[in-house]
């Protein structure tokens, strides 16, 4: 056999504290070391890499409109008109960052979006879902923590620093990015408060947010955080970035029905208003309907899609418990089937959770709650007093005496 010294770096057994004997060499202790490092460094830069790579489009590759909505349809339970939107956003914003800004001149604008909605209609569960699909970095943040610059709260520039951190802090990605902005209504103007001199959650954070939507280069303080004097910012230009904007809008379906009948007393025909839906006013929403809601006009002209969601009826409501890839039946049955036991629930359990939800009025968010209360205390007891193979079924009986006991309860009373 050939003399030992390591293969890497000559040294002698002698000389090293360990040699490692392969099959036709030697490694000493300090050369394996020496190339874990090399291994590591490696593999970092192949990942970050891949990670680019995951934000490169190519057209072929895109889902189209039909399918990103078939995604969606997956987890999202209706919504029809809020998903073709904004699938087709989505797909117009892929088509715009691939633009060959050629000889035509014709330059595709962004076109940002509004979705309005009662809570708990799937808002910000559309944002997520498409998400999840997305080849683009993406983010969501939300109005209500906003403040105008130098006032307790964030600075909407802290919106782009969240961007960046999806985006690794590879500023050319997050220039390609989406953002969903939550509880947009929350920074209208607060017009019946006149005693307010300086409406710091209102009309300031819409003024900064335009400047976002507008496309402009703004500065970034890196971490996100407060502005320091001495921090370098990071420039990001906002042109190609797709805001996706959400809101309740409590109450604007009083405004939409003063304007409606307006129009009835105007010119438009009769026929027109019979046909109204009373109990959705939310379809026939309008750009002026969020200016008199308290959103500035030049932000409404930055988001020209508006889109809106339905209230979710007893049917919707139904089918959110039972169809949704991870709904909440779904996600009962598989926790109970780990303990090795078949939960099931009768139609009637079904009807009583949807009637609580709707009494409740808390959109779908209303049928989580209601889930939980009634199986918490199943899911205490089952892992030790069911055995493996036992069968558990859910009676409307069962789910009465839970939710009659429980603070949900209490609370609606005192409501
Ligand atoms: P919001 O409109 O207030 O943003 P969310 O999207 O946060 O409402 O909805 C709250 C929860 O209710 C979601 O996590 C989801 O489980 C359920 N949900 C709401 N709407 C739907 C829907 N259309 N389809 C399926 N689940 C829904």
């Amino acid at each position: 056999m050939a003399k030992k010294v390591c293969s890497f770096c000559g040294r002698s057994e002698r000389e090293v504290p360990l040699l490692i004997t392969g099959v036709s060499g030697f490694i000493c202790n300090d050369c394996a070391e020496a190339a874990y490092q090399i291994v590591q460094e490696n593999l970092k830069s192949n990942s970050a890499s891949r990670k680019k790579a995951d934000f490169d489009l190519s057209m072929d590759e895109l889902p189209k409109p039909v399918e990103i909505k078939e995604f969606l349809d997956q987890y999202v339970i209706g919504q029809d008109d809020a998903k073709r939107y904004l699938a087709v956003s989505v797909y117009n914003h892929y088509k715009r960052l691939q633009q060959d800004k050629g000889d035509d001149g014709v330059e595709i604008e962004k076109s940002n979006i509004i979705m309005v909605g009662a809570t708990g209609t799937g808002k910000t569960l559309l944002a997520r879902t498409i998400a999840r699909m997305l080849k683009v970095p993406f983010t969501i943040v939300d109005a209500t923590v906003l403040t105008e610059a130098g006032y307790v709260g964030e600075d909407v520039e802290s919106i782009l620093s969240r961007l960046l951190q999806v985006a690794d802090g590879d500023v050319k990605a997050a220039e390609r990015g989406i953002v969903f902005i939550d509880e947009i209504d929350k920074i209208a103007r607060k017009m019946d408060n006149p005693s307010i001199t300086r409406d710091v959650s209102g009309e300031g954070v819409q003024q900064g947010l335009l400047k976002l939507l507008e496309g402009s280069i703004v500065n970034v303080p890196p971490k996100g955080g407060r502005k320091h004097p001495d921090q370098a910012y990071i420039q990001v230009n906002t042109q190609n970035i797709l805001f996706i904007c959400g809101g309740a809008f409590d109450g604007i379906e009083k405004r939409i029905a003063q304007r409606l009948n307006t129009h009835v007393v105007g010119f438009n025909s009769v026929q027109h208003t019979r046909n109204i839906d009373k109990e959705n006013l939310m379809k026939y929403i309008q750009p002026q309907d969020l200016k008199s809601f308290g959103l500035i006009p030049e932000i409404i002209g930055r988001l020209p899609v508006l889109t809106y969601l339905n209230p979710l009826d007893r049917e919707a409501l139904q089918r959110i418990l039972l169809e949704p890839k991870n709904s909440l039946v779904k996600q009962q049955v598989k926790l109970f089937a780990m303990d090795g036991i078949t939960l099931e629930f009768t139609p009637e359990v079904l009807d009583y959770i949807v009637d609580k939800a709707l009494e409740y009025k808390l959109g779908a968010r209303g049928l989580r709650s209601i889930m939980e209360t009634l199986m918490t205390q199943l899911q205490y007891e089952a892992p030790s007093s069911k055995k493996k193979g036992e069968k558990l079924v859910i009676t409307k009986e069962y789910a009465q005496s839970q939710l009659e006991n429980s603070v949900l309860q209490e609370g609606m009373e005192g409501s």
